[in-house]
Protein backbone atom coordinates (compact mmCIF):
# COMPACT_ATOMS: atom_id res chain seq x y z
CA UNK A 1 0.00 0.00 0.00
CA UNK A 2 1.51 3.45 -0.91
CA UNK A 3 1.71 6.49 1.98
CA UNK A 4 -1.31 8.96 2.36
CA UNK A 5 0.74 11.29 0.73
CA UNK A 6 1.33 9.14 -2.47
CA UNK A 7 -2.36 8.81 -2.94
CA UNK A 8 -3.21 12.45 -1.90
CA UNK A 9 -0.75 13.69 -4.86
CA UNK A 10 -2.60 11.58 -7.06
CA UNK A 11 -5.28 12.89 -6.52
CA UNK A 12 -4.25 16.38 -6.90
CA UNK A 13 -2.49 15.34 -10.03
CA UNK A 14 -6.03 14.28 -11.14
CA UNK A 15 -7.45 17.22 -9.91
CA UNK A 16 -4.95 19.30 -11.92
CA UNK A 17 -6.71 17.86 -15.18
CA UNK A 18 -10.25 18.55 -13.61
CA UNK A 19 -13.11 20.05 -16.26
CA UNK A 20 -14.80 22.54 -14.26
CA UNK A 21 -15.43 25.88 -16.32
CA UNK A 22 -19.16 26.20 -14.49
CA UNK A 23 -18.31 25.53 -11.12
CA UNK A 24 -14.86 26.15 -11.28
CA UNK A 25 -14.98 23.72 -8.55
CA UNK A 26 -12.05 21.17 -9.19
CA UNK A 27 -12.02 17.77 -7.56
CA UNK A 28 -9.30 14.77 -8.32
CA UNK A 29 -9.63 11.22 -6.75
CA UNK A 30 -7.24 8.65 -6.70
CA UNK A 31 -8.22 5.04 -6.24
CA UNK A 32 -5.49 2.24 -4.30
CA UNK A 33 -5.51 -1.66 -5.33
CA UNK A 34 -5.35 -4.49 -3.46
CA UNK A 35 -1.43 -4.17 -5.05
CA UNK A 36 -0.90 -0.70 -5.10
CA UNK A 37 -2.00 0.32 -8.47
CA UNK A 38 -3.48 3.84 -8.67
CA UNK A 39 -6.06 4.69 -10.92
CA UNK A 40 -7.16 8.58 -11.15
CA UNK A 41 -10.14 10.39 -12.40
CA UNK A 42 -11.68 14.45 -12.19
CA UNK A 43 -14.57 16.08 -12.34
CA UNK A 44 -15.98 16.30 -15.72
CA UNK A 45 -18.69 19.01 -16.20
CA UNK A 46 -20.86 19.69 -18.91
CA UNK A 47 -22.69 22.63 -20.42
CA UNK A 48 -26.05 20.57 -20.02
CA UNK A 49 -25.15 20.63 -15.71
CA UNK A 50 -26.73 17.72 -14.97
CA UNK A 51 -24.50 15.69 -17.03
CA UNK A 52 -21.32 16.07 -15.45
CA UNK A 53 -19.85 13.46 -13.70
CA UNK A 54 -18.02 13.60 -10.25
CA UNK A 55 -14.23 13.00 -9.50
CA UNK A 56 -15.08 9.52 -7.88
CA UNK A 57 -16.73 8.04 -10.08
CA UNK A 58 -14.45 8.94 -12.97
CA UNK A 59 -11.58 7.75 -10.94
CA UNK A 60 -13.80 4.57 -10.01
CA UNK A 61 -14.52 3.96 -13.67
CA UNK A 62 -10.67 4.14 -14.69
CA UNK A 63 -10.13 1.68 -11.58
CA UNK A 64 -12.60 -1.42 -13.19
CA UNK A 65 -10.94 -1.02 -16.48
CA UNK A 66 -6.95 -0.84 -14.57
CA UNK A 67 -7.51 -3.35 -11.70
CA UNK A 68 -11.56 -4.22 -11.39
CA UNK A 69 -13.58 -2.60 -8.66
CA UNK A 70 -13.01 -5.72 -6.58
CA UNK A 71 -9.99 -4.90 -6.05
CA UNK A 72 -10.06 -1.86 -4.65
CA UNK A 73 -8.48 -0.82 -0.87
CA UNK A 74 -8.87 2.91 -0.48
CA UNK A 75 -9.11 6.19 -2.19
CA UNK A 76 -8.33 9.91 -1.72
CA UNK A 77 -10.34 12.51 -2.82
CA UNK A 78 -9.29 16.41 -2.93
CA UNK A 79 -11.25 19.11 -4.18
CA UNK A 80 -12.18 23.53 -3.60
CA UNK A 81 -12.63 26.06 -5.79
CA UNK A 82 -10.02 27.20 -8.52
CA UNK A 83 -8.48 29.89 -6.79
CA UNK A 84 -8.89 29.09 -3.48
CA UNK A 85 -6.48 28.35 -0.53
CA UNK A 86 -7.01 26.02 2.69
CA UNK A 87 -9.96 25.21 3.01
CA UNK A 88 -12.81 22.38 4.37
CA UNK A 89 -11.81 18.88 3.38
CA UNK A 90 -14.27 17.60 0.43
CA UNK A 91 -16.55 14.73 0.99
CA UNK A 92 -17.88 12.51 -1.74
CA UNK A 93 -21.64 13.62 -2.39
CA UNK A 94 -24.27 10.95 -1.86
CA UNK A 95 -24.31 9.33 -5.38
CA UNK A 96 -20.30 8.51 -5.45
CA UNK A 97 -20.51 6.72 -1.96
CA UNK A 98 -23.13 4.62 -3.10
CA UNK A 99 -20.76 4.18 -6.04
CA UNK A 100 -17.60 3.58 -3.90
CA UNK A 101 -20.41 1.26 -1.92
CA UNK A 102 -20.59 -0.88 -4.86
CA UNK A 103 -16.55 -1.78 -4.72
CA UNK A 104 -16.93 -1.95 -1.64
CA UNK A 105 -19.87 -4.91 -1.43
CA UNK A 106 -17.84 -6.40 -4.88
CA UNK A 107 -14.48 -6.60 -2.33
CA UNK A 108 -16.18 -7.27 0.65
CA UNK A 109 -14.19 -5.06 2.59
CA UNK A 110 -14.96 -1.55 4.21
CA UNK A 111 -13.08 1.16 1.77
CA UNK A 112 -10.75 3.63 3.47
CA UNK A 113 -11.46 6.91 2.25
CA UNK A 114 -9.57 9.97 2.77
CA UNK A 115 -10.76 13.24 2.46
CA UNK A 116 -9.05 16.62 1.35
CA UNK A 117 -9.05 20.46 0.81
CA UNK A 118 -7.70 21.51 -2.56
CA UNK A 119 -3.95 21.84 -1.03
CA UNK A 120 -4.30 18.14 0.59
CA UNK A 121 -3.41 19.51 4.12
CA UNK A 122 -6.90 19.38 5.66
CA UNK A 123 -7.36 15.94 5.84
CA UNK A 124 -10.67 13.60 7.24
CA UNK A 125 -10.32 9.81 7.24
CA UNK A 126 -12.83 7.84 6.88
CA UNK A 127 -14.75 4.79 5.65
CA UNK A 128 -17.58 4.35 3.41
CA UNK A 129 -19.07 1.86 5.90
CA UNK A 130 -18.98 5.59 8.12
CA UNK A 131 -19.91 7.50 5.16
CA UNK A 132 -23.05 5.53 3.77
CA UNK A 133 -24.27 3.56 6.90
CA UNK A 134 -27.64 1.24 6.01
CA UNK A 135 -26.74 1.17 1.78
CA UNK A 136 -28.96 0.51 -0.81
CA UNK A 137 -28.11 -3.21 -2.04
CA UNK A 138 -30.17 -5.59 -4.45
CA UNK A 139 -31.37 -8.61 -2.72
CA UNK A 140 -28.67 -11.66 -2.77
CA UNK A 141 -30.55 -14.62 -4.91
ZN1 LIG B 1 -20.12 12.83 -6.40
Amino acid sequence: MTDDDALINAALAARAQAHAPYSHFLVGCAVESTDGAIARGANMENACYRLGVCAEQSALAAAQIAFGLENVVRLAVVGGPRHGGVGDPVMPCGGCRQAIMEAATLSGRDIAVICCDQSGQQQVTTTIGALLPSAFDLPKD
